[in-house]
């Protein structure tokens, strides 16, 4: 049997990438290492909730493209995010917004609240004499001041990553708008939500008539050889690793997961709380049900148990889910070595681990799309 394309991975990019080379009449092949579809994406239902078993995902965007194509395969719900950090204890609202300047301050009017924040950006920015915030740290000091730097972004932030965040870029908190107004949602997109019934939902529609194959690694010889019978590969895995990390190896964060069944209907009253000081060891906590407002994504009837997620950051080694790009100048630098390499190979390499790129997955969506309009038609 021959296809037009093989498409390594059935993570996001390669499942869009599929079906749309499928609407445009061609034949592929889609495989992936792992025993499921989804990549990272992919959940578990335990007890009528769907783990996101690769870390919360919640699908945000303001490209109507995008959103549009989602919802052609499946239903969303209105689920939005308002994560809550815990800080010693103490719990503030995220995004920093009236709420979180209240909880930090006491304050109660925007004016207020401005007034705060000037004073302590000012100071950051005196510190620098004239110069460029360079990193993190600076960036973060002069966008929102030292309370809400040491209380909310810090610590987090070095846990998260594993270096300081004086040595980080400071794009990574490109994600914390500030707020005037009593507002908890975090994202300032203009759509959101959760797939009706999970993510696998999304994969599945995708998917559904393409031929795809779990359990098989292409590094494996007997499934690299079906390159030979595909006229072109896509390849979604990591670009490093695909030219057997001949230049070095890419850095990457990774997360590990320690979930538990409670016997309780509610553990934290949300879906996301976030650990932002140092001395607790996870960075965050997720409550399952509450993508899905506590309700069976089958029956939509109230679950009785919970499910939790203890997410602890660590630095990713050979053989490890890679999850999050590191990137700093050497990692930048040697991932535009590996994209040389790549661009004299002709393959198609696309998504998070290939482009090493923070995609979230709207993101990720309209990658795909993109190489599909170029590729296909
Ligand atoms: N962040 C932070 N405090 C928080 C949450 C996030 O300082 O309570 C910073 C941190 O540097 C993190 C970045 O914001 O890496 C992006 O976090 P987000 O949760 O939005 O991204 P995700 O990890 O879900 O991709």
């Amino acid at each position: 049997m021959s296809y037009d394309y093989l498409v390594v991975g059935a993570g996001l990019y390669g499942a869009v990438f599929a079906y749309e080379a499928k609407k445009a009449g061609k034949t592929v092949k889609v495989i992936d290492r792992r025993n499921h579809t989804g990549g990272n994406i992919y959940c578990e239902n335990v007890n009528g909730i769907n783990v996101h078993k690769y870390g919360a995902h919640i699908f945000h965007t303001s490209n109507k493209e995008v959103w549009d194509f989602v919802n052609s395969i499946v239903e969303f719900n209105r689920y939005t995010n308002s994560p809550v950090a815990n800080y010693k204890g103490k719990l503030y609202n995220l995004p920093f917004n009236m709420n979180t300047f209240n909880r930090l301050w006491g304050v109660t009017t925007p004016a207020e609240a401005e007034a705060k924040i000037a004073e302590q950006r000012e100071e950051a920015i005196e510190a620098l004499g004239g110069r460029e915030p360079q990193n993190l740290e600076e960036q973060a000091l002069t966008l929102v001041g030292k309370d809400i730097f040491n209380i909310l972004i810090k610590e987090y932030t070095e846990k998260q990553w594993g270096r300081k965040c004086s040595e980080l870029p400071a794009f990574i908190i490109k994600r914390l708008p500030v707020r005037m107004v009593f507002d908890n949602n975090y994202f300032n997109d203009r759509y959101q939500g959760i797939p009706i019934g999970g993510y696998n939902r999304l994969i599945d529609g995708l998917l559904q008539g393409t031929e795809c194959r779990t359990g098989a690694d292409f590094f494996q010889p007997q499934y690299r050889e079906w390159r030979k019978y595909a006229r072109k590969l896509v390849y979604t895995g990591a670009i490093d690793e695909y030219f057997d990390y001949s230049l070095g190896q890419l850095d990457w964060r990774t997360v590990m997961f320690k979930t538990r069944v409670e016997n309780i209907p509610n553990y934290q009253g949300n879906a996301v709380v976030n650990y932002t000081e140092r001395e607790v060891p996870f960075t965050r906590i997720i409550e399952h049900k509450f993508f899905e407002f506590g309700k069976d994504s089958e029956t939509g009837e109230p679950i009785k148990g919970t499910i939790i997620t203890r997410e602890y950051p660590v630095t990713w080694e050979k053989g490890m889910e890679p999850y999050y790009p590191v990137n700093d100048d050497r990692n930048t630098n040697l991932y535009h070595q590996y994209a040389e390499l790549a661009a004299k190979e002709g393959v198609l390499f696309g998504g998070r681990l290939a482009e090493y790129r923070y995609y979230d997955m709207d993101d990720t969506v309209a990658a795909a799309l993109k190489l599909a309009a170029t590729e296909l038609y």
